[in-house]
């Protein structure tokens, strides 16, 4: 499904995806980037984005790593946070079986429109989204979508809404724009069709403006949206810059990294109404939002993932088989990208955190096993307030209460107490435990013993 992380980079397909510079509002390009004609660099696993060796480029990596730590929430919970802003949706009900959906829609009245509730966009193409006439239709209908496999998301539940009859499909967003700093709004009359087809092949049908968070929402913001759009019906125009001035108040209120409107239909009479949504919300955030919080889809998480939540793991499963460790986000992410450069594939993400205890390297390792695809780990440690004879004690501790006898550990340790360490890890004498003095030896030995 399509991630936040993907959405500022429309435009610009070279890695100048975090640079805005086709925008005529966001600050000039500094052109620092490689030119596109220069051979591929290899790309980072997290971000998908080329791996440079500079320091400085880590940043957009783990800007680009905090967002897919998103939540992303299901239509019928977007709606519910849009109802609460004042956006117009039509009234419906969640159900979990075609008896439901049956009653659901009977009481609902007229024809009502069946649709499956799963994170991942395209579900009209993919069958998922369906129109029933009677109470009848609606329980065959729901038993057709119900357990469809849509990209490997499994239907479990189902909105019943009251069916609408559409005029016109239109599109709107607000999304981050990280280069340019600022949220950015994206309205279109060509809706109904994925936002990166308009892009591409009427991108001046696409309307992209960003808004100053110190300046706030200004009545002008939605008013160049809408004249942008080539929006002539002035009933229209008034209903969708309110609908504008509503968007912003539900990213701001809900601390939103995404909310998309797609389609945002104008009905015969001339009605304007959010039909879909896509929500997403920062999860540093959920503390203020409880209610959302709850909304979060375990089930539709990744298993391993979810485990990893539940510990109190900071993990991010890939696709690989070199397991990762690191302290810090920073370091993490530099050990998956050192990992990929020298020819690996990284497992995971997998950051200890700062001051990481014995008992954090039991949980990070026991979580990092449930991995079938894990061969070799990698722990790359840079001691600060972490220390080296902890994280020691604490692999070494991991081996006695899990099996690991199939893991070869490359064990990197400098910093704080990265002697001490060392010597604990030396004294325990273990086959499995391998130590390189340097992060570029320990990726690469990693990658050797995973083969
Ligand atoms: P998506 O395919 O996952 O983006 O799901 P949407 O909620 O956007 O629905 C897909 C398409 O189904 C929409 O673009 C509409 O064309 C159609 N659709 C959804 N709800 C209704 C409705 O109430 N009435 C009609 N006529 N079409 C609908
Ligand atoms: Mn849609």
């Amino acid at each position: 499904m399509r991630t936040p992380a993907q959405i500022p980079a429309i435009a610009p397909k070279s890695p100048k995806s975090s640079d805005s510079s086709e925008n005529e509002l966001a600050p000039q390009s500094t052109g620092t980037y490689p030119p596109t004609r220069q051979p591929k660099p290899p790309q980072s696993p997290i971000t998908e984005r080329p791996i440079y060796t500079e320091s400085a480029r880590t940043v957009p990596r783990l800007s680009a790593w905090v967002e897919s730590a998103a939540v992303d929430l299901h239509e019928y919970q977007g709606k519910e946070l849009f109802r609460r802003v004042g956006i117009p949706v039509s009234e419906g009900r969640l159900v979990v079986s075609p008896e439901e959906a049956r009653a659901a829609a009977s009481s609902l009245g007229g024809p009502v429109v069946v649709k499956a509730q799963v994170l991942t966009g395209g579900r009209g193409k993919a069958g998922g989204v369906k129109l029933a006439e009677t109470p009848a239709d609606a329980e065959q209908k729901a038993r057709e979508i119900l357990g469809l496999d849509i990209r490997g998301h499994v239907v479990r539940r189902l909105w019943i809404e009251k069916a609408s009859d559409i005029a016109k499909e239109y599109y709107l967003s607000i999304t981050f724009d990280r280069g340019a700093k600022k949220p950015l709004f994206m309205f279109t009359t060509q809706g109904g069709v994925e936002i990166e087809q308009v892009a591409e092949e009427n991108p001046d049908a696409l309307v992209r403006l960003h808004l100053d968070p110190s300046e706030g929402f200004q009545p002008w913001v939605a008013r160049r949206l809408v004249y942008g759009g080539r929006v002539e019906d002035p009933g229209e125009q008034k209903q969708i810059a309110a609908i504008v001035e509503l968007l912003y108040r539900a990213f701001v209120e809900f601390d939103a990294m995404l909310c998309e409107i797609n389609p945002l239909i104008v009905t015969p009479d001339g009605e304007v109404k959010a039909l879909d949504s896509k929500f997403t919300v920062d999860d540093n955030a959920l503390f203020r939002h409880p209610d959302i919080s709850e909304m979060r889809d375990t089930a539709a998480a990744d298993p391993i993932e979810a485990f990893a939540r539940e510990k109190g793991v900071t993990y991010v499963k890939l696709d690989g088989d070199v397991g990762i460790c690191g302290n810090g986000a920073g370091l993490s992410m530099s050990t998956v990208d050192v990992v990929a450069h020298v020819g690996g594939k990284p497992a995971n993400f997998c950051d200890l955190g700062g001051g990481g205890s014995a008992q954090g390297v039991v949980d990070a390792l026991e979580v990092i096993t449930r991995d079938p695809q894990v061969k070799s780990i990698f722990f790359n440690v840079f001691g600060g307030i972490t220390r080296g004879d902890e994280v020691a004690r604490g692999i070494l501790e991991a081996l006695e209460r899990l099996d690991m006898s199939k893991y070869p550990i490359v064990v990197r340790l400098d910093g704080t107490n990265a002697e001490e360490g060392r010597a604990l890890l030396a004294k325990a004498g273990n086959p499995n435990i391998h130590a390189e003095a340097t992060m570029l030896d320990g990726a690469r030995r990693a990658v050797e013993l995973a083969r």
